[in-house]
């Protein structure tokens, strides 16, 4: 029987064969624990009629997992070196198909429509190249195309910002920007040991799941998006303070913020990192009317 390409026996055959040497610039750390492969694909929940689009397959690892659940995989490899390696350690398999491109310029909703995707349920499923973890992220989350799940390997600290809630400190911008469009949880820390060669950092495995767009009740984006960055523009002040800052710093500006506080139920010396999701969505309503 085969050994799976995750095994460090093959990882380390097949890399010998091909004189292969992980680029770090590319972010390159090929996993080599296939429980943790393993639960990845549990933690996507694909099933055999769905998509599963990978990023970074690198010489197939995870690639191979998905081919053996999903319907079809897509794959985006930046690494032309890679393409030759991947044709042969996923010959087995006849639902992939890999692209040599680099994921930050391929329009996936334009992908979608052209491969006659749409109406189909497509996961997203990756190790990230850690580098570029929240540009792939962001693009992923604010595509048209409604992407149902997302499994992310990233950074351990990106992960914990990605997840945190109101009241810690690795909670911010990046917080809000994926969970006000996505439920977002950690499904398991990965040392790095699962990984040839070995990261310098923790990582984990985060699990995007979309809210109904129903749910997702933000009337003006632009102005949302403006007043997070302005609360968090200087994390230690106080959310006053960041917003004068942005509106002018004024009495007549003050007391208006002190009213439309007191109507959020947000305290005059709140920071940031404490006021939620729901009562930022209040805060920019009211904010609006008032200034
Ligand atoms: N999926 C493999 C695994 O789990 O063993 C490899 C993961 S490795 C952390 C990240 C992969 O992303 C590498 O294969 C790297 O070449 C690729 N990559 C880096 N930048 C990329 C980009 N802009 N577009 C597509 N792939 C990229």
């Amino acid at each position: 029987s085969r050994l799976s390409i995750a095994d460090p026996i093959r990882t380390n055959d097949i890399m010998r064969k091909y004189k292969l040497r992980a680029k770090k610039s590319l972010g390159q750390n090929f996993l080599t624990n296939e429980k943790v492969l393993d639960d990845i694909v549990d933690a996507s929940g694909l099933q055999a009629d769905e998509i599963a689009i990978e990023i970074g397959p690198g010489i197939g690892a995870l690639t191979e997992k998905l081919a053996q659940v999903a319907e079809k995989v897509y794959a985006f490899e930046i690494d032309d070196t890679l393409i030759p390696i991947l044709k042969d350690t996923l010959s087995y398999y006849d639902n992939i198909e890999v692209f040599n491109e680099d994921i930050l310029k391929v329009d996936l909703d334009q992908f979608v429509i052209d491969h006659h995707l749409e109406g189909k349920t497509i996961k997203v499923v990756a190790n990230l190249p850690y580098y570029i973890t929240t540009p792939i992220m962001l693009n992923l989350i604010k595509s048209d195309y409604p992407f149902q799940t997302l499994v992310l390997m990233m950074q351990k600290e990106v992960a914990e910002r990605v997840t945190a809630k109101p009241g810690h400190r690795e909670y911010g911008s990046l917080t809000i920007a994926v969970q006000t469009r996505m439920t977002a949880r950690i499904d398991r820390i990965v040392g790095a040991k699962s990984f040839i060669p070995r990261p310098k950092v923790d990582s984990a495995v985060a699990v995007l799941d979309r809210i109904p767009a129903d749910k997702n009740d933000i009337d003006d984006p632009q102005y949302f998006h403006k007043l997070i960055r302005s609360s968090f523009a200087h994390k230690r002040k106080s959310l006053m303070n960041n917003l004068l800052n942005w509106l002018g710093r004024t009495d007549d500006n003050r007391e208006k913020i002190k009213s439309v506080f007191e109507k959020c139920d947000i305290a005059e010396n709140a920071r940031g990192e404490q006021v939620s999701i729901e009562q930022f969505k209040k805060l920019a309503v009211e904010l609006k009317k008032e200034i």
